[in-house]
């Protein structure tokens, strides 16, 4: 994307992408459908080549904390508007699942843009990992990266930078602050 391109052209590229994806098979690789909250936690890397971006979900999250970092990402996205028709075959399986009352407009997209291009969705929502599963649509859930290690504390005085590693509050030597630091193994 160029400086100046608004975002409107970005949602025109839909049908090109799924020509591009039907095209390319099986060798290509498999798009993936971030919800709102995958992105949030940071579940996935928006700049990898395979992420594609629901409109809805860049506008929700442009709404919120995040959009300073979406901002500075913008120009590098793919950022996809699924057609009607998609949305409407989504509606319907989510009626018939019981599920189209527990979705989002933006839930609907994410599900949309995935059917169109074969992606697959990230995401915990329950009702829309059910709808998927019935339309053959992949999903993965997303969750925030577990710590693998419990994080390790030392102290150190402000003053004299004596470490100390039980949790005090002033120096015993010269009586200064003492602040606790991520210790590193
Ligand atoms: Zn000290």
């Amino acid at each position: 994307m160029k400086e100046g391109q608004s975002l409107t052209y970005q949602f025109r590229r839909g049908n090109k992408l799924e020509k591009e994806n039907k095209q390319e098979g099986t060798k290509g690789k498999k798009f993936l459908v971030p919800d709102t909250s995958a992105i949030l936690t940071g579940s996935v890397n928006l700049l990898e080549e395979n992420i594609i971006v629901p409109s809805m979900v860049l506008w929700e999250i442009a709404k919120g904390k995040a959009a300073r970092i979406l901002r500075e990402q913008e120009e590098m996205l793919k950022v996809v508007k699924p057609q009607e028709s998609s949305i409407v075959k989504i509606r319907e399986q989510a009626e018939i699942t019981g599920d189209l009352k527990y979705l989002s407009e933006t839930d609907i997209e994410v599900l949309a843009v995935a059917l169109e291009s074969n992606g697959k969705i990230i995401t915990n929502d329950y009702s829309m990992q059910n709808v998927a599963k019935t339309m053959g649509i992949e999903f993965e859930p997303c969750g925030i990266e577990p710590i693998k290690n419990e994080i390790q504390w030392s102290f150190r005085c402000r003053g004299c930078r004596k470490i100390y590693e039980e949790n005090i509050k002033e120096c015993r030597i010269c009586g200064h602050k003492v602040v606790r630091f991520r210790k590193v193994e």
